[in-house]
């Protein structure tokens, strides 16, 4: 049993936690969707539950169970995909959220770790904001933690940003193989689009991935190993961690 998974714990316990002052929930997000021929399609999941967990393992939160299907309208085309719309993803956080809010959570940090989720937690925060005034939210933005951090740790070992990558490259591998090596099959990883990844992205976006790299891979994977995979998620976490002690500061007494 993990003390802070909510799904692990009975009723009363988090009624006694909740009573004990813990009165903030982080909800994970995650995604299914292709991540090139080397990755899991739960890759993001796998992510979010981690960094999610680490979190806990510092600070007084409970933990929601991971949403695993996001947006990922930009992965069509490839086999496996479960895609929500953003407007269905923001109900779901929405709806959640109400429910918490009926036995004393307080606050709510939803953590994304799939860049595609972004419109959705927009709608949702916006409803949140309106519909529930006394729940404190914090919706990290991942992209600015992962200039910091990620950029920042493969910059100091020499590992150039077109194999970082934004999805399955360097970065995703390294850290699904220090989470879950026996779901990877680094025989299969290939380098798919290693161009410009600013204007990577905005072809992403615009067009999905099936138009950018056949292989749906956007980096180059093959540098990819476990130990840099923890610095990966050592220094997401401690940088989300700093963030979030500030901002549970700023909201005051539970
Ligand atoms: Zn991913």
């Amino acid at each position: 049993m993990n003390a802070k998974r909510l799904a692990e714990l009975s009723s009363p316990v988090v009624a006694q936690a909740v009573a004990a002052g813990v009165t903030t929930v982080i909800l994970p997000l995650g995604a299914t969707e292709q991540h090139g021929p080397h990755l899991p399609l739960g890759t993001d999941t796998h992510r979010a539950k981690a960094l999610t967990e680490r979190l806990a393992e510092r600070l007084p939160v409970l933990v929601a169970p991971v949403i695993p299907v996001g947006c990922s309208d930009e992965h069509g085309g490839f086999p496996g995909l479960l895609s929500l719309d953003a407007e269905t993803l923001a109900a779901v956080i929405v709806d959640c959220a109400r429910r918490m809010v009926e036995w004393g959570v307080r606050r709510l940090v939803v953590l994304s770790a799939h860049g595609g989720n972004g419109r959705a937690l927009a709608v949702a925060e916006e409803r949140l904001r309106r519909e529930l005034p006394d729940l404190s939210l914090w919706i990290p933005d991942s992209g600015a933690v992962f200039d910091e951090t990620v950029r920042a740790v493969a910059a100091r070992e020499g590992i150039p940003f077109e194999a970082v990558g934004l999805h399955a490259g360097e970065w995703e591998t390294s850290e699904l193989l220090r989470l879950c090596p026996e779901q990877v099959r680094m025989e299969r990883a290939a380098p798919g689009y290693t161009g410009d990844m600013d204007e990577g992205l905005v072809r992403l976006v615009a067009s999905g991935t099936l138009a950018l790299t056949p292989t749906g891979v956007v980096g180059d994977p093959r540098p990819a190993n476990a130990a840099r995979g923890e610095r990966y998620l050592a220094a997401q976490t401690a940088c989300y961690e700093t963030a979030l002690r500030q901002w549970l500061s700023q909201t005051g007494p539970a």
